[in-house]
C-alpha cells in the first residue's frame, strides 16, 4: 500500500519537474514579473519560438520519442528537460518513503486514521520544500541568484506549516510528534527533547541564518550571497536546530569537495567556481536521507 503512495508521489514529480523547468528556463532577473505570470501561458520551443502540443509536453517520454529534438526546427532540446523531470520525480518518490520511514509514520498511517491528514501533510510539506530547493538550485546555477520571490512565499509556508503542526502536537489524541520530524535517529534525543517542533525551526531558523550571516559579512558576500543568508532561514525551518546545523554541516562539506574537484579540472580560480545555493540544498537533502545513518555511524565509533 505505501507503494502506491511512494509511486503517485514519483509520477507527481514528474509533472512538477516540468513545471520546474518551465519557471526556470523563462526566469529573466532583469524582469520584474510574478511568477505566476511567468509559469502561465503555453510553452514554446525555445530555439524557433513555435508552440508546442500537448504530447510534446510529456514530462521524459516527449523528450525520448522527439529522440532530443525539436519537432519543427530540429535543434536539440537542452538536457534540462528530462533531467529535472527525472530527478524530481526521484527525489519525491525518496521524500515520499523516507517520511513514511520516520518515526513509525507508516505504521501510524495505515493503522490508525487519526493519523493519516497529518502523514499526508507532512509528505506535502516536504514534497513542497523539495520543489522549492531544486527550484532555487536551477536558478542560482543559471543566474547566481536566489530569487525573493521564491524564498519569501516559502519562508511564509514553512511557518504557517510548523505552526500548524505544534497546535496539532498539543491535540490530545494527534499523535503528532511533540519534538517534530526526527531526522537524526535515538542520538539525537539529547538535544531534541529540548525543543518542540515549533520552537525547533525558530531556533534553526535564526542560529542558520546567523552562521551563514556572519560568514557573509566577514567575506565581504565574496563566500557567499546575501540570498544564501535568507535560504537558511528556509533551511532551518525545515530541518529544525539540530539537523539543520548537521545540513549546513554537510553541505560545507559537498561544497568544499566539489569546488575542489571544480578548480583542478577546469584551473578556475576558487571565488569564481560555484553558487553556493545548491550545495545548502544537497545538504538539506543529505540530513534528510542520510541523517540517522551519519549520526549512528558517528556514535558507533565511540562504543567498540
Ligand atoms: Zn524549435
Amino acid at each position: 500500500m505505501s507503494y502506491l503512495l511512494i509511486i503517485f508521489a514519483g509520477l507527481l514529480g514528474l509533472v512538477v519537474g516540468s513545471f520546474i523547468n518551465v519557471l526556470t528556463l523563462r526566469w529573466n532577473p532583469a524582469e520584474d514579473t510574478q511568477v505566476i505570470k511567468i509559469v502561465r501561458g503555453r510553452s514554446h520551443c525555445l530555439r524557433c519560438g513555435q508552440q508546442l502540443k500537448w504530447f510534446e509536453l510529456i514530462p521524459i517520454l516527449s523528450f525520448i520519442f522527439l529522440r532530443g529534438r525539436c519537432r519543427y526546427c530540429r535543434k536539440k532540446l537542452i538536457w534540462q528537460y528530462p533531467l529535472v523531470e527525472g530527478l524530481t520525480a526521484l527525489i519525491f518518490a525518496g521524500v515520499t518513503w523516507r517520511i513514511l520511514d520516520f518515526n513509525f509514520f507508516a505504521h501510524y498511517f495505515f493503522s490508525d486514521p487519526r493519523t493519516n491528514f497529518w502523514v499526508v501533510a507532512v509528505i506535502l510539506i516536504w514534497l513542497f520544500y523539495a520543489a522549492v530547493l531544486i527550484a532555487l538550485s536551477i536558478i542560482d546555477l543559471r543566474h547566481y541568484l536566489l530569487p525573493d520571490k521564491i524564498v519569501f512565499p516559502a519562508i511564509a509556508i514553512s511557518l504557517l506549516a510548523n505552526l500548524s503542526f505544534y497546535f496539532l502536537s498539543l491535540t490530545r489524541g494527534s499523535l503528532f510528534p511533540v519534538h517534530g520530524l526526527n531526522f537524526l535517529g535515538p542520538y539525537a534525543d539529547v538535544v531534541n527533547i529540548h525543543f518542540n517542533v515549533l520552537t525547533s525551526a525558530l531556533a534553526g531558523a535564526f542560529i542558520l541564518s546567523i552562521i551563514l550571516f556572519l560568514i557573509y559579512a566577514f567575506s565581504r558576500g565574496k563566500a557567499m550571497g546575501f540570498g544564501d543568508v535568507k535560504l537558511a532561514i528556509l533551511i532551518g525551518l525545515m530541518l529544525g536546530l539540530g539537523a539543520g546545523l548537521i545540513g549546513l554541516g554537510l553541505s560545507f562539506i559537498i561544497g568544499a569537495f566539489v569546488s575542489l574537484i571544480i578548480v583542478l579540472a577546469t584551473k578556475k580560480k576558487l571565488k569564481d567556481a560555484v553558487p553556493f545555493g545548491p550545495f545548502l540544498a544537497l545538504g538539506v537533502l543529505a540530513v534528510f536521507f542520510f541523517g540517522q545513518t551519519l549520526t549512528n555511524f558517528y556514535f558507533s565509533l565511540f562504543n567498540v
